[in-house]
This record gives structure tokens, C-alpha cells and sequence, in this order.
């Protein structure tokens, strides 16, 4: 199994020199990335006119860039130290920073391109733009680059509550890093980079860790397999293929539950002048309750996604469009508040720290109207109908019990020991290769340029899916 990465955020406590410090290196880290994008500029727009020196090429990659940026800085444009040309204030940062902001640059504009040319999936990416203080994110990374028997990023130098970065020294953080000194102790714990950010008011670090696979992960209590059913009404069902094994978790819908506040605090923000103080501190009110109710829902994933990995050996998933079920603007914020996408994602990833097994159900396969017991699927099931009843069979259950039921089939289906009936479309179709045929065939696969899925369809989605 190979080595995991995983990221520890921690809150700095800095004074107010250090605070000085870290909007300092911020600053840094826009200026070296607006420099790379204007080198970048300047190149396109001299090939544009045809006034390309030669052996002159326009930096696109993080290399290039650095490289461009390195040059640039000890010429007579980026200043003067003591009559020789150079960045005036290039030491009073650490050199990284201005590394990784060109790094960052790179990827965007390699993201850019491969969105131009097709190859990029989701929402097109536009050309890089400059950032602006103040619109921007305030952030910089540097790399834990050893430099002899010392790493430069350390933690618990000067007591349990600190953190060593370069050029800025020791920070106070307010939480404690025992259990990451204990790790790295353990050599279980290798601190790749650290991010530094300003949000909400606050200042944070987010350290990125490679540490090795798990060794030997506990048993689980459920080895069967396990259809999960998302859905609003609870936020998901869990069940075995025989129903013996079954789980309701509910979710504590963080943005339900503050939205009144919310309301209130925007309301206030608008009536604020424009560009004032109080307008300023309006706006990181509103951030801090944003930044809570998304503490308050990651929080609930994460232990959600933990405990149903650890206990159980075989997962399967439906294949939600989340995307554009979120199209339908009755729903959208519900599907939002209940953080579908991530929950799949954490279990995905977290499966693969445990060993465990994930299984994706095809996306037209018809969990909600197939009946668990005999496998008829009936021709439609409304929204507002909660329990399941078979028409051929007679058998009674609850909605989400049944399409969890009908997922922990989905393996069985798969292996060609159950012959699949029919699929969400209405259609024939025998087991997954079919299936996986009329997905790709489907007309909701929609990249861009090709035609937009009929709404019809996405709400048909919707009532199969929940
Ligand atoms: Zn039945």
C-alpha cells in the first residue's frame, strides 16, 4: 500500500511583529506570482506582434518561471541594493515563498491549456489573474527542504505550543502537536510543506504529512456488503443485501439551522458604508459563520465517514450527479447543506488508508423504485412516497431501507448472479457493462459542447435517487 498524505491544520497565535512578518511573506507570494503572470503577458503579447528576440521563450511552467523570476530579480527593474541592481527586499522574506507562488502559477496556466484543449474535466478554467490585496487570498507555503541534520519546519521548540518556521521563527499555536511529535518521533510522520493563511480573522497553518500505511487496521464488525443511500429526509441509510444490518444517520444540517442568522448578518453588511471599518468587520462576521457551519458539517462527515469505514469491509456507493441535481434550485441548498460529494470523497480515500472496499453503483441503476426482495422495478415512485410497496411481490419497507438494500446488491449484480431487470431509463439492460454502456451513451454525460441534459431527465434523476 503505498504511503498516505494527510494534512494537520493548526491556528497560529502570532504577536503583533510576527503577525507583521506573515503579511509580509503574503505580500511576497502575490508579488512573485502577479511578476510571473506579467513576464507571461508580456511573452504572449510579443509573439502575438511578432517581436519574439531570438532564443527568448515565453515561461510557462513553475521551472521556467522561477527561472525568468530569478533573472528578473537581480536586474535594474526590480530595484537597487546598495548600487548594485536587485529586490530591495528580497531577504526580508524566506526564498521559498516566492518558489512556491510561481509553482502555483504554473499549475494554473497548465490548467488553463488543458482546459482549452479539451482535456480538462469540469467547469472551464479562464487565463490566471492578477491578484489584489485585500480581494485575495493571503496565504504562502514553504517546503520543509532539510538543510543538514535539521528540518527547517519543526514542531514543540519552544513547548508544546510551537511552531518553528523559516525566517519567522517560533510560532505560538493554540493547539496542542503532541500526537504529530509522537508520530514524527515514530518516523510515522514526515512534514512535506507547510500553508500559511489568513481566514476569518485568524490566522492558520496547514502542514501536509506523509506518513506510511496503517499497520494491520482493526477487523470490521460488518464483512457483508453495504448499499449507503443518500438522501434529504435522513441523511443516510445504511443496509445490508439482507437487511439484517441497518443504520440511519442523520444529519445536523449546520446551514438549516443558521440561515436565519445568516440572513441577519448580511441584511446588516449591506446597510454598512462602503469601504468603512464596520463594513470590514461585518464582512469577517459573516465569514466566521460561513467558516462555522462548514466546521460544523465537515466535522459531522468526518466522523460519519470514519466510523462506517472502520466498521465495515465493503462499502458500495451510489453515483450521484450531484452537480446537476444541484441544478434544480428547490433542492440545491439542501444537497449543499448536506455535503454528498465530500462524504463519498472521505469515504473513498479513508477506505483506502483501511483496506476496505468501495464500490460505485451505476448511475442509472434503479435503487429507489427496485424492489430488494424480488428485484421488480416498478415503472415510477414519486417523491412524497415514503415506503416502497412491491407490486409483485407485496413486500412493504421504507423508501431509503429499500435503496440501501438495492445497492448492497449492486456487487452480486455485477458478477452476473442476479440477471438485472431494467434500469432507471426504462431500459434493458444485463448487469453493469450494460449499464455502464448506456452511461456513457447517455445524454447527461454533458461536457461542455455537447447538449445540455434535458431537465426532465435530472428530476427523474432526483425522485430515483432519493
Ligand atoms: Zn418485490
Amino acid at each position: 500500500m503505498a504511503a498516505r498524505h494527510t494534512t494537520f491544520t493548526l491556528t497560529l497565535r502570532p504577536t503583533a511583529e510576527q503577525e507583521m512578518m506573515l503579511n509580509r511573506h503574503c505580500g511576497a507570494a502575490r508579488f512573485a506570482y502577479n511578476c510571473g503572470l506579467r513576464m507571461v503577458k508580456d511573452g504572449l503579447s510579443s509573439q502575438k506582434a511578432g517581436t519574439v528576440a531570438e532564443g527568448e521563450k515565453t515561461p510557462w511552467t513553475g521551472f521556467d518561471l522561477i527561472n525568468a523570476f530569478n533573472r528578473w530579480k537581480h536586474t535594474e527593474a526590480a530595484g537597487c541594493v546598495d548600487g548594485k541592481p536587485g529586490l530591495p527586499w528580497q531577504g526580508e522574506v524566506c526564498a521559498q515563498v516566492f518558489e512556491e507562488s510561481l509553482v502555483d502559477l504554473g499549475r494554473a496556466l497548465a490548467s488553463f491549456a488543458k482546459s482549452k484543449r479539451g482535456e480538462r474535466r469540469g467547469p472551464r478554467i479562464r487565463f490566471p489573474v492578477l491578484k489584489k490585496k485585500g480581494r485575495c487570498r493571503d496565504s504562502f507555503r514553504m517546503r520543509n527542504k532539510r538543510r543538514g541534520h535539521k528540518n527547517p519546519i519543526r514542531l514543540g521548540d519552544d513547548g508544546p505550543r510551537s511552531l518553528t518556521l523559516p525566517k519567522l521563527g517560533s510560532l505560538r499555536v493554540a493547539q496542542c502537536t503532541r500526537r504529530i511529535r509522537r508520530m514524527q518521533s515514530k518516523g510515522r510522520c514526515l512534514i512535506l510543506f507547510a500553508t500559511v493563511f489568513a481566514s476569518r480573522g485568524r490566522w492558520h497553518v496547514r502542514l501536509n504529512c506523509e506518513t506510511p500505511p496503517r499497520i494491520a487496521p482493526e477487523a470490521p464488525a460488518v464483512t457483508e456488503p453495504v448499499g449507503i443511500d443518500r438522501g434529504l429526509c435522513s441523511f443516510a441509510v445504511v443496509a445490508s443485501a439482507s437487511g439484517q444490518h441497518q443504520q440511519t444517520l442523520c444529519s445536523p444540517r449546520p446551514l438549516a439551522g443558521n440561515l436565519r442568522r445568516l440572513r441577519r448578518v448580511s441584511r446588516r453588511h449591506s446597510r454598512k458604508k462602503d469601504g468603512s471599518r464596520n463594513r470590514r468587520k461585518s464582512a469577517i462576521s459573516i465569514g466566521k459563520l460561513h467558516g462555522r457551519i462548514r466546521d460544523v458539517r465537515h466535522d459531522f462527515l468526518h466522523r460519519v465517514s470514519t466510523d462506517l469505514v472502520k466498521t465495515h469491509d465493503h462499502l458500495v456507493l451510489e453515483d450521484l450527479n450531484t452537480s446537476g441535481m444541484m441544478r434544480n434550485r428547490s433542492l440545491a441548498r439542501h444537497i449543499a447543506d448536506s455535503g454528498w460529494a465530500t462524504f463519498a470523497k472521505n469515504i473513498t480515500y479513508k477506505a483506502m488508508w483501511w483496506g476496505r472496499t468501495v464500490t460505485s453503483a451505476d448511475r442509472f441503476y434503479p435503487s429507489s423504485k427496485r424492489c430488494s426482495a424480488c428485484g421488480h422495478v416498478a415503472a415510477s415512485l414519486s417523491l412524497s412516497q415514503r415506503q416502497h410497496v412491491c407490486e409483485l411481490c407485496g413486500a412493504r419497507q421504507d423508501r431509503d431501507v429499500n435503496a440501501a438494500r438495492n445497492l448492497a446488491q449492486w456487487p452480486t449484480i455485477v458478477a452476473g448472479k442476479h440477471p438485472e431487470t431494467q434500469n432507471a431509463c426504462g431500459g434493458r439492460s444485463a448487469g453493469g457493462i450494460d449499464s455502464a454502456r448506456s452511461r456513457e451513451t447517455a445524454p447527461c454525460e454533458a461536457g461542455r459542447g455537447s447538449p445540455q441534459r434535458p431537465r426532465r431527465a435530472v428530476l427523474a434523476e432526483i425522485v430515483n435517487t432519493l
